[in-house]
């Protein structure tokens, strides 16, 4: 069905909230794990479909922001939902007491369970004013940030709208750029410093109300970490320090002789290419009709996937008046496909729509013919990213379609940036476990910890007293740290999985596909160190991974160097 057709009605939560009830009941009267079974799948068939007409709304209101009726449906739904969470939660309580629990575990997938403990562990009923207090932090922190007036250049800007001056082939420009912003961060220096103090302090709190040492035990849980603890995610990092990051210095060294740049700044770190970063040749509608091309010639699976998205025109990503800013991927499993949204503009990140979006629409597409529990199609978020940060490498004999004789230029700093952004990655995570371990930290000492940190995962930084950086504040910036605590490493070890995909593609492409078609087909089946392994390859804990992945991709980076 062509998403326009696809019938919006606002749900009725009264009813779901009535339904939920009379399910979980049915559930407890239900006398074998049969009958349990086709219970939970009804309940299944109930959340799918809330879910798919909340996700029409907030689809439809991206898509055209001045739509006034479905600006009004989404700010209804996000109102009501969160108030379905308790019926959910008591039925999956009911689910997981069940006397049947053991053939359960076999006929919906003993992962699901597992995942639900673990959920239950993060939750309890006396933490929720502190929930809602951090909700509200977190909100005021984007508020914050999205009120940026920046005067530049002439012009008034937002820190988005900074972006592509970073990237300037001027030096000055990158300067002026980076101070432009880092004065609007020292100008709210108090209420930044003020908002993390408090979510630092609220989250703390949640954490010993639970039981916990610390937040970071709790949000390590709150992330789903099911099958590694924070000291493995210490050692991941120990690996990086001492494997990845001596490389990263090597490609930095190689940048700066690129630019002609003999001392290299912080201001230096956006551009990669003296002329600068390769960008995608055509317009957008022939990006777009390349992106069709790339995944016809992949393979069956990809020529079928592609022609479902674009016969019911399920990607909205060509810019244009009234658009929220910013892309995205989700699903609408009632129809049992995904959609995805964009604002094309000229960049590599229109590529980026096509192969790493479109990685992770795909994985929905092929999960959901494979895996019937529908809570287990779709991995942790490490796994996830597994999906897309791969696809981006696996598309990679398609990518002259976008970049014509600027692709090579483009294949290095992909590489490049990926073994770059891991040592970063890292360094977001180690902050936040000093400060979560910390919490009395004064603002003052948590820029110095960043500070410290810096040197360890970029020692190549100098920040040549820039405002705000050089202070150490830099990490305010980052949002995940104030909004998602902890979520990032996720990325970090997903990319190492991405660089074992392509290390594998480079020695034999059929082989490299059909392993990733084995991780999609297994969903959120298993843990994400199980997925990994159960695909014969191996997970970006296991000692000496991170060393072997890294050095491989960096080996081709030498042999393919452009100026
Ligand atoms: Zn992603």
């Amino acid at each position: 069905m062509k998403f326009s057709e696809m019938p919006y009605t606002r749900p009725d939560y009264a009813a779901i909230s009535e339904k939920l009830d009379k399910l979980t009941q049915q559930l407890r009267d239900a006398g074998s794990a049969e009958d349990q079974t086709a219970v939970y799948r009804e309940y299944e068939t109930l959340i799918s479909h809330l879910s798919t007409q909340t996700t029409l709304a907030y689809v439809r209101h991206t898509v055209d922001t001045n739509d006034k009726f479905y600006e009004e449906e989404n700010d209804y739904n996000d109102q009501q939902t969160p108030l379905m969470e308790e019926k959910v939660k008591t039925f999956q309580k009911a689910l997981m007491d069940s006397p049947f629990r053991g053939e359960l575990e076999n006929l919906l997938g003993s992962l699901l369970f597992e995942n639900m403990e673990l959920e239950m562990k993060g939750f309890s009923p006396e933490i929720v004013p502190l929930m809602q207090e951090e909700n509200k932090l977190a909100s005021d922190y984007q508020k914050l940030y999205a009120s940026a007036q920046i005067p530049f250049m002439g012009k008034t800007v937002t820190v988005a709208q900074l972006g592509p001056y970073k990237e300037s082939t001027d030096r000055a420009t990158r300067r002026a750029a980076l101070e432009a912003e880092g004065s609007f961060f020292d100008q709210h220096r108090e209420e930044f410093d003020q908002l993390f103090d408090k979510l630092v302090k609220n989250r703390t709190e949640q954490a010993k109300k639970l039981g916990f040492e610390s937040f970071v035990e709790l949000g390590a849980i709150r992330r789903q970490r099911n099958c590694y603890t924070p000291a493995d995610v210490a050692s991941f990092r120990q690996q990086v320090v001492r494997d990845l990051v001596p490389l990263t210095v090597k490609i930095k060294e190689r940048r700066a002789k690129r630019l002609g740049i003999s001392d290299f700044k912080f201001y230096d770190n956006g551009l990669n290419f003296k002329d600068g970063s390769a960008t995608p040749q055509g317009t957008p509608e022939e990006i777009l009709a390349a992106g069709q091309t790339m995944y016809e010639e992949l393979s069956p699976e990809t020529r079928d996937f592609i022609h479902l998205m674009f016969e019911n025109d399920l990607f909205d990503v060509l810019a244009k008046e009234g658009k929220a800013p910013g892309g995205y991927c989700t699903g609408l499993p009632d129809y049992g496909c995904p959609f995805i949204f964009s604002n094309f503009n000229g960049t590599s990140g229109d590529v980026d729509v096509l192969t790493h979006e479109a990685g992770h629409a795909f994985a929905d597409f092929i999960a959901t013919e494979t895996v019937k529990t529908h809570a287990l199609r779709c991995p942790s978020m490490e796994g996830a990213e597994t999906h897309s940060m791969s696809m981006e490498f696996l598309t990679e004999p398609w990518h002259h379609l976008f970049f014509g004789d600027m692709t090579e230029k483009y294949e290095l700093s992909h590489a490049e940036d990926a073994l770059l952004f891991i040592p970063y990655g890292c360094l977001v995570d180690h902050f936040q476990e000093e400060v979560y371990r910390h919490p009395e930290m004064t603002p003052e000492e948590r820029n110095q910890t960043w500070l410290k940190l810096e040197k360890l995962y970029r020692p190549y930084i100098d920040f040549d007293n820039l405002p705000f950086y050089s202070r150490g504040a830099g990490w305010q910036r980052q949002l995940h740290i104030y909004l998602y605590p902890f979520y990032y490493i996720d990325y970090c070890m997903a990319q190492v999985m991405s660089l074992q995909y392509f290390a594998l593609s480079l020695q034999d492409r059929d082989a490299a596909w059909k392993k990733y078609m084995a991780f999609l087909r297994l969903g959120g089946t298993k843990t994400f160190v199980d997925l990994a392994h159960s695909v014969d390859l191996r997970s970006p804990i296991d000692e000496g991974c991170v060393k072997d992945v890294c050095q491989a991709a960096f080996q081709w980076t030498e042999e393919h160097l452009v100026e």
